[in-house]
């Protein structure tokens, strides 16, 4: 079976998903397209799917009959509308993070796909998809012990004049946030904001760097530098501590240089190019659970305590040094984890 897929936002990410199902993945094809600017959704269409239909409102794609499964890849504070259109349509959704720019958002998306009785959400949480993180979770499950500790960077070359402090969390963390819980299995009861002096490359409205120390319920103990202005390039770093050994994320494959003395190898400098293949396996994923009327990896749930823990964090910068405690409902049974 073909899946025919809707792209509701064809900006940066919507575009290149599109690419990733016309020209890389098997299993799919985008028969629709729709943009709050048409122009976005026409030009998308003309470079990458003639045959799909412009829509101009994102709700006539979800409810279209020839629309088998539904990307949301608008603008965030778009997302919570349109999953819900899916989630009523019956028809599996990919909703790019965040699920909801609030948690009583994103709450509500849990509700209606538990009111639904399956699973229809994935959230495109792709750290979960990288080789490099899936190498360490198994290494993290079966060789190094209990973990006991994280050490953690997020380093961004620079960042524009419309970045502010608590973007760190909402877009910079909040992969941090998600792939931590998946690969502790594991979920938050705390989070702490410190800000170390500040760049002098850090632009007036964002304190940079940050350093963000959670706690979860196992007792771990993660700390993460988030520096958005290190110039040197756009370096995640993760290390995981055990009761028997310790475990590192492994740095992207690249050739090694020995010249004029020196030993050098290369550093990315942008982030599109360091996940670029989870992209293409989580889509992959959505395709095959679309396929049969389900969805696959991070669930609404995960998106939902995402946004609770990103919340408690943005409030641990407003307290910076306070401890802000951070509790979760029950988790529906539709969520268990397998
Ligand atoms: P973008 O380039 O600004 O594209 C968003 C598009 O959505 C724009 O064309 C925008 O049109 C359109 N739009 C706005 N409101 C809409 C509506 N009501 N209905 C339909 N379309 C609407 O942004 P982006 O970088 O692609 O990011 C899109 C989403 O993907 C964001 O939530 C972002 O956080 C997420 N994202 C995730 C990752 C990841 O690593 N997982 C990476 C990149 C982006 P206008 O320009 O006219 O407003």
């Amino acid at each position: 079976m073909t899946v025919r897929i809707g792209v509701i936002g064809t900006g940066m990410i919507g575009r290149d998903h599109t690419r990733r199902i016309q020209q890389v993945l098997a299993g799919a094809e985008v028969v629709a397209l729709s943009d709050y600017n048409p122009e976005a959704a026409r030009a998308v269409q003309a470079d990458l799917a003639p045959g799909a239909k412009v829509y101009e409102r994102g709700e006539d794609l979800v409810a279209a009959g020839d629309v088998d499964a539904v990307l949301i890849c608008s603008t965030g504070s778009t997302h919570e509308q349109y999953v819900l259109a899916a989630i009523a349509a019956g028809k599996p959704c990919f909703c790019e993070k965040p699920l909801a720019t609030t948690a009583e958002g994103a709450l509500r998306i849990v509700d209606a796909e538990v009111a639904h009785g399956s699973r229809l959400v994935q959230v495109g949480f792709m750290r979960r998809y990288d080789a490099g993180y899936r190498m360490l979770k198994q290494a993290v499950d079966s060789e190094i012990g209990a973990p006991l500790m994280v050490h953690a960077a997020h380093r961004n070359p620079s960042v524009p004049e419309q970045y502010v402090t608590p973007m760190a969390i909402h877009d910079t963390l909040i992969h941090e946030i998600d792939v931590f819980r998946w690969l502790l299995d594991d979920d938050y009861i705390s989070a702490q904001v410190v800000f170390p002096r500040k760049s002098g490359h850090a632009h007036d409205k964002v304190a940079d760097p940050q350093i963000v120390l959670l706690e979860t319920a196992k007792g771990v103990r993660i700390d993460v530098e988030i520096f958005v202005n290190c110039r040197y390039g756009y370096d995640i770093q993760c290390q995981v501590v055990g009761e028997e050994g310790l475990a590192n994320l492994p740095d992207p494959m690249a050739v090694t240089l020995r010249r004029e003395a020196r030993l050098q190898s290369g550093i990315m400098t942008d982030w599109k190019d360091r996940f670029i293949d989870s992209y293409d396996v989580e889509l992959h994923d959505f395709i095959i659970a679309a396929a049969k009327g389900t969805a696959a990896g991070p669930t609404s749930w995960d998106g939902y305590v995402a946004a609770i823990s990103s919340d408690a964090c943005v409030e641990a910068q407003q307290k910076s040094g306070q401890i802000v405690p951070i509790s979760l409902p029950d988790r529906p049974a539709l969520y268990d984890r397998g």
